[in-house]
């Protein structure tokens, strides 16, 4: 029996979670879990799965009359807390954004395998993670369901690889125009065709921002060159990702989108049933079905080149400016496609230095909210 450490239980990939925990009793058990605002939730996860530590976002002391044998923890600390205490296996960061990074951090120096949902973690901690990992500590599975195609696939055949293909639904907006998209609403936005998911992820999907950070996701997952890595659109979300081998053949991992799929498969560590389709010829395979991707079209991906290269914070900028630009959309407080001006303008002008620590990644996040609520203000100029 795994005991499991969720965090981010009420969102779209934590209900997940506790969906493939359900369905496999005998296999996990929950011993900690955490919510941001949704303070309903805890009761009701309490009740169903007897977790003994729980960490909500606020400080809530009607939870701690109430649950006397359950020890409560509060805030960002309190997450690292809740690793630290609940005696888990393994931690599933399902939180989104840059507060899940160092969650992360804590779960790997604590030697637990992390069942990574959170992609902000590599796009803004990548170094500091496979550091950790290099030394040692704990081990890293992917949820993101492109990533654990790839892994999947590659744990079947991982030499002579050519190019790892994260497919790409094109978000709600793949039929607009680059100019057709100044008017489209935060509504629109979140009609995403294939998928249902959080709020954020949506958007970024949306913008494209999504793939850019499954760009950078897959160079710290699985080690390839950024030449290496390319997207393919697959509208229907059916072909999962591929990898390319040398001698042209692909493999590939194919099925309805449903993250229970990737979160199984993840949450068992690779350890259960799952189909990889062989393909020798790629002409062959359902012709209608894969396109090339449209870089001019979605320019917004080219900045992945531009995080690999640098390292350093670039990555954090990147995320903190999308981040703030995007519930700055979602408030109505800007256009879609500001969010782009906004991230690159903050991407332009961050002081990189390398090898930053969590400390200096974080000053880094607080300082680009901080110029992106200034932008939306109108006291800083793009
Ligand atoms: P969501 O918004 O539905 O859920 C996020 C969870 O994090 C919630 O439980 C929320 O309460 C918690 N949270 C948010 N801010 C917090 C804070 N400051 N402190 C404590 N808790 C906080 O998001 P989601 O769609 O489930 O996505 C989670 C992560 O998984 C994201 O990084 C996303 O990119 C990634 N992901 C999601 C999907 C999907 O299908 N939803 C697919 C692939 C990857
Ligand atoms: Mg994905």
């Amino acid at each position: 029996m795994k005991r499991i450490c969720l965090l981010g239980a009420s969102g779209s990939i934590g209900t997940q979670a506790l969906d493939v925990m359900k369905k496999h009793p005998v296999d996990f058990s929950l011993v900690g879990f955490s919510v941001g605002n949704r303070v309903e939730k805890v009761s009701e996860i309490i009740n169903e799965f007897s977790p003994k530590f729980v960490c909500v976002k606020k400080e809530n002391k009607e939870l701690v009359k109430q649950y006397p044998n359950v020890t409560f923890y509060f805030g960002d600390e309190g997450l690292n807390e809740l690793i630290k205490a609940c005696d888990c296996d393994m931690v599933v960061n399902a939180l989104v954004g840059f507060v899940g990074l160092k969650p992360s951090i804590v779960a790997l120096e604590n030697n637990k395998v992390l069942a990574l949902a959170n992609k902000e973690t590599l796009v803004t901690g990548g170094e500091l993670i496979n550091k950790l990992l290099k030394d040692g500590h704990g081990k890293l599975v992917p949820i993101d369901s492109e990533h654990a195609a790839l892994s999947k696939c590659l744990l079947i055949q991982s030499d002579n690889v050519d190019k790892l293909v994260i497919t790409a639904s094109g978000g709600a907006f793949r039929k607009l125009s680059r100019e057709q998209l100044e008017s489209v609403t935060p509504e629109d936005a979140l009609k995403h065709p294939t998928w249902s998911m959080g709020n954020k992820i949506t958007i970024d999907s949306a913008s494209m921002v999504n793939k850019t950070f499954e760009i950078i996701e897959a160079y710290y997952l699985f080690g390839y060159k950024y030449e290496q890595i390319e997207l393919m659109f697959n509208y229907e979300s059916f072909v999962h990702s591929l990898v390319k081998y040398n001698d042209g053949s692909y493999r590939l991992d194919e099925g309805k989108p449903d993250m229970r799929v990737p979160i199984k498969y993840a949450m068992f560590e690779g350890a259960c049933e799952y189909d990889i389709v062989y393909i020798q010829h790629i002409e062959d395979y359902k012709k209608s079905s894969l396109y090339d991707f449209d870089y001019e079209r979605f320019p917004i991906v080219n900045l992945a080149k531009r995080v690999i290269d640098e390292k350093g914070l670039l990555g954090a900028a990147f995320n903190a400016a999308n981040e703030e630009a995007v519930y700055a959309f979602l408030d109505k407080k800007i256009k879609f496609t500001d969010i782009e001006k906004i991230i690159y303008f903050c991407v332009d002008n961050v002081s990189n230095i390398q090898n930053p620590s969590y400390e200096e990644i974080k000053k880094c996040d607080v300082s680009i909210r901080e110029t992106v609520h200034k932008i939306v203000k109108g006291e800083v100029n793009l």
